[in-house]
């Protein structure tokens, strides 16, 4: 299987909101700044983590399923957390329920936001479509500088992989189809993207906690398929990768499934007789 996710272990974490964990310390945890978005102010004097930073760890933790659908994120847990105002918890759930990763709920509070199976299936239907349409314009309209540039995001996906950096890699693959989105003439393209690709970390959840991680071969094939100018071949190589994904996340899922009573029979030592 050419899946990373074949060889990530299952994270074993409760589903309560808990902490223990934190990326806080990672230098990573800021990662999503230099990808998604301008970078975030310094923390201020007080040390005291700036909404920036809460905002970035949290969005980070949900896309990398550190954080599964349905977790309450409660203001008040969190702010004591981080030692911040509830007013700065609110303003960063607003945020996230912006990006539609937190579900703002009247009297209930904040939660991840989950993905129903069919609406797990439509985002890859959605996914598919908006790839084919990018991978097409970007194969006739690439530059040589804008391939170099993805070549080397494609190289940082590679050292992230070898050095098991998981976090890192989450968000460096999602960044290669947001910036092949951003190539396109069409600027609703990278902003569409922006809102999908993050979501597709909350897709066929169940058990599974680990996000299959698009691999550094895929996004390579892609990439050599563009540069040669085989608008057809890079087409199919897209589809292949999220096909690949889809079928990762919800074959894991499936077997995780209770096994059945008649599975339980077909599988019992056979007597010696
Ligand atoms: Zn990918």
């Amino acid at each position: 299987m050419s899946f990373l996710a074949a060889n990530i272990a299952m994270r074993d974490e409760s589903m309560s909101l808990s902490f223990s964990h934190s990326s806080r310390d990672r230098p990573n945890s800021l990662l999503k700044v230099n990808l998604f978005m301008p970078a975030a102010p310094s923390p201020t004097p007080s040390n005291k983590p700036t909404e920036d930073v809460i905002y970035t760890e949290l969005y980070n933790s949900i896309l990398e399923r550190r954080l599964p659908p349905k977790t309450k994120l409660g203001e008040s847990l969190l702010a004591e957390y981080y030692g911040v105002s509830r007013t700065i918890i609110r303003q960063v759930l607003q945020r996230l329920a912006h990006d539609r990763l937190v579900k703002l709920e009247p009297n209930r509070g904040a939660f991840v936001s989950s993905l129903s199976l069919e609406e797990s299936k439509q985002l890859y239907e959605a996914w598919r479509l908006t790839e084919a349409a990018i991978v097409r314009e970007v194969t006739q309209t690439i530059t040589r500088k804008q391939i170099a540039a993805l070549k080397k995001l494609v190289a940082e996906e590679r050292q992230a992989c070898e050095a098991q950096d998981i976090p890192r890699l989450t968000l460096l693959s999602a960044h290669f189809h947001i910036q092949l989105a951003d190539l396109c003439r069409n600027r609703f393209l990278g902003k569409f993207l922006r809102e999908l690709v993050p979501q597709a970390s909350l897709a066929f959840f169940y058990e599974v906690r680990s996000m299959p991680i698009c691999t550094k071969d895929e996004h390579s094939e892609i990439l050599e398929c563009i540069a040669s100018g085989n608008e057809e071949a890079a087409v199919a190589a897209a589809m292949r990768h999220l096909d690949g994904i889809e079928k990762a996340l919800n074959s894991r899922a499936s077997l995780k499934k209770p096994t059945s009573l008649t599975d339980l029979l077909n599988t019992r030592i056979p007597s010696s007789s």
